[in-house]
């Protein structure tokens, strides 16, 4: 990875979160490995937050299928195919948002490529970045990738309807967590079950709120 263009990346990220505060429209960047449950996330939340407005960039490597499930919950969504590429990038969201034409005030979801390394480098003028850690995976997560953790503002535990099931070990992977991050907020939830979403409604709606106060107060 240059340093050029990450130095890159980063001026047009500025660029953008400029603009997005201007708009008071709060972005959300949503990380997790393949499989974490990102896209369902998105799908239970938008059909419940039906007063607020939300536009997704979806970021795959190949197919359009996440955004087509998103087209299904009547929600606007642009897919962003990277290739080759293990992240989105400032660039690309700059020109998914020139598409989506987000109005002012509205949350933007966008779903990385699954990957919790590469979109660690990669600031895409996001309020927020969260990440979701599903319960399937291992407690040392945090300690493996601390990158990604150390930048993320959310920690979703998801999937928790499976704990029942598993070994894995809830109060050691919070303290992981806690250990790389300790100023991350940490939800544990299933889109599944309808367990602990409505935390993760009210997170949303206080970055919603949040960005609206600081651009039209
Ligand atoms: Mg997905």
């Amino acid at each position: 990875m240059t340093t050029d263009l990450l130095a890159k990346n980063d001026r047009l990220a500025g660029e953008l979160r400029a603009r997005l505060h201007l708009d008071g429209i709060a972005a959300c960047n949503l990380i997790g490995a393949p499989g974490a449950g990102k896209t369902t996330l998105l799908e239970h939340t938008i059909r419940r937050l039906s007063d607020v407005p939300i536009t997704v960039v979806e970021g795959d490597q190949a197919t359009d299928h996440d955004a087509r499930r998103i087209a299904a919950t009547g929600a606007r969504v642009v897919q962003v195919n990277t290739g080759t590429g293990c992240h989105l990038d400032a660039a690309m969201v700059t020109r998914a948002l020139s598409a989506l034409k987000p109005e002012p005030g509205a949350v933007v979801l966008i779903e990385n490529v699954g990957n919790l390394v590469c979109p660690a480098l990669f600031d895409l003028g996001e309020r927020a970045k969260a990440v979701i850690f599903p319960v399937t995976d291992g407690e040392d997560k945090p300690l493996k990738y601390p990158h990604i953790f150390r930048a993320a503002g959310l920690v979703i535990l998801s999937k928790i309807d499976l704990l029942p099931n598993l070994d894995f070990a809830l109060a050691e992977a919070i303290d992981n967590v806690a250990k790389i991050n300790p100023d991350a907020a940490i939800l544990q939830l299933s889109a599944r079950s309808g367990q602990g979403m409505t935390d993760w409604y009210d997170w949303l709606r206080s970055q919603f709120a949040a960005a609206r106060q600081s651009a039209f107060a």
